[in-house]
């Protein structure tokens, strides 16, 4: 008699679905995440799929009719599944099938099949775990692949021979990274050799799928594990070439520069732990991939990346753009962080002045916070003495800006005096006089000569006015 697991099913559904599948005399079987997050006591996943030895669509639709508000079902009849949402839960469910691919698509061609059957087109064995639901031997395990002892080893392994597993789906590769991320498991050594052995199949999985799997690595604790696991299977150079292209050290005459690469995983890991902010992690990947276009060496200063924070925020556009990553307000905030990625740590390096941070908190704006998080992150020295320094100094930057923000309110900042007030007080047409005065009175409360205030702003007005020899209107 095989252990029974009633415990992870004590959800009423489970026994609606249970009484379901008896009256239509299927079999059925919860299977997936939602069975390997159990045993790895995780916490419960709101998406449940149940496999159905029969129709999963009749199940689904038995299924609605015995739960308290008759939920709807939506059929996807291309793919024989139904989902039903109920009190918070998304219910999935599939007939048990048995799956032939041919070469050029992810879309296989389906039959009917058994339970072990649909385990075996499973990807992974943690994956494949199921537990029964119906009466005889409600909550018995079926694991023919050893999927148990697998989460026990934390390792990811495909029930079948990897290179099938991932040749036929190569999301699956993506999946396995990502779930190594997430579970912090290792990828068994033949699965890794036919990830990178089948790498190239990746151009048959959508641009879509591919950025799903990797936002998802860069929402993990430690998203370098992922990112390290598709340099070491070569997908990555795929994917995103620009930081690929950041790995190396060149040395010539004695002067060598860092391995930005590894550099730029320690930074995201750095900034992975003080924000959960997926853009702001993006930021983070990306806010050096300007070096590799900027690299230069010259005999008297070494290693230099002149402007690679301008290259590398004019990059952003075209990554985001084929990866389909969204075009809006997320990329220029990406593009932002990036281009102003030194700033904060020019002024760390020098003595603070006042109208150095009025200017970093009125380029960067709201996102001035977030800017200084990244330049924290940054700080990947191994010298105990500098990283304390290095920290210790945008300490001081923080309270500076604290300081200048709570007196000159320069964050967004609105011009006290509107082009219209020039206009009338000089009785001006439209004329470039008016963009001369307005910027010398932003420039004037930037460096600190005016406040940030009303009347200084309208006596800088007259007093520029009069040096441009503009007459005031009576
Ligand atoms: P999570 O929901 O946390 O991402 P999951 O394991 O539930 O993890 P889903 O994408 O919800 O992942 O898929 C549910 C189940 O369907 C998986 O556990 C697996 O058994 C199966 N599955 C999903 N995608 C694939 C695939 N590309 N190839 C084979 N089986 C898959
Ligand atoms: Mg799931």
């Amino acid at each position: 008699m095989q252990e029974s697991h009633i415990d992870a099913l004590n959800n009423p559904i489970f026994k609606t679905i249970s009484e379901a599948a008896e009256e239509l005399s299927v079999d059925c079987y919860v299977i997936g995440g939602f069975v390997r997050d159990y045993f790895l006591k995780r916490t419960i996943p709101k998406d449940i799929d149940v496999v159905a030895i029969g129709s999963g669509i009749a199940l689904a639709e038995k299924v609605a009719s015995k739960l308290k508000g008759k939920p709807q079902v939506s059929v996807f009849k291309n793919f024989g599944t139904a989902m039903i949402k109920s009190e918070g839960i998304e219910l999935e469910f599939v007939g048990a099938r048995k799956e032939s691919y041919t070469r050029d698509s992810r879309k296989p061609i389906v039959e009917n099949g058994t339970l072990e059957d649909d385990q075996k087109r499973r990807d992974f064995t943690i994956n494949a775990l199921a537990l029964s639901l119906n009466t005889s031997n409600f909550g018995e395990l079926l694991d023919p692949f050893n999927g148990i002892e697998d989460l026990g080893n934390k390792i990811i392994k495909t029930p079948l021979e990897p290179g099938i597993t991932y040749s036929d789906d190569p999301l699956r590769m993506m999946r396995a990274i990502r779930f190594a991320t997430q579970l912090n498991f290792q990828i068994a050594l033949p699965s890794l050799q036919a990830i990178t052995e089948n790498k190239d199949r990746l151009k048959i999985v959508s641009n879509e799928r591919i950025l799903d799997e990797l936002n998802k690595i860069m929402l993990c604790p430690k998203p370098s594990i992922g990112f390290s696991l598709l340099h070491k299977t070569e997908l990555l150079e795929l994917i995103l070439p620009e930081l690929t292209a950041l790995q190396g050290i060149e040395e010539i005459e004695g002067q060598k520069h860092k391995d930005n690469f590894w550099h730029t995983l320690e930074v995201v890991d750095n900034i992975s732990v003080a924000t959960d902010n997926l853009w702001l992690r993006w930021a983070a990947l990306l806010h050096d991939i300007g070096k590799a276009p900027t690299k230069r060496f010259h005999k008297k200063i070494g290693w230099t990346f002149h402007g690679h924070e301008f290259v590398g925020s004019k990059m952003v556009y075209k990554l985001f753009k084929r990866l389909r990553m969204p075009l809006n307000d997320k990329m220029k905030y990406v593009q932002k962080l990036v281009l102003m990625s030194s700033r904060p740590i020019v002024l760390s390096e020098d003595f603070v002045t006042d109208s150095a941070v009025r200017r970093l908190i009125f380029d960067a704006g709201d996102h001035v916070e977030d800017l200084m998080t990244l330049c924290e992150a940054d700080i990947t020295t191994k010298n105990p003495k500098k990283q304390r320094r290095y920290h210790q100094n945008f300490k001081i930057v923080r309270q500076k800006i604290e300081e200048v923000e709570a007196r000159d309110h320069v964050r967004n900042f609105q011009p006290p005096i509107s082009g219209e007030e020039i206009m009338e007080t000089f009785s001006l047409k439209p004329s470039k006089e008016i963009g001369i005065i307005k910027e010398a009175i932003k420039e004037a409360i930037l460096e600190g000569e005016i406040p940030n205030e009303y009347k200084a702003a309208q006596e800088f007005m007259y007093i520029k006015g009069a040096e441009l020899g503009l007459q005031v209107a009576k």
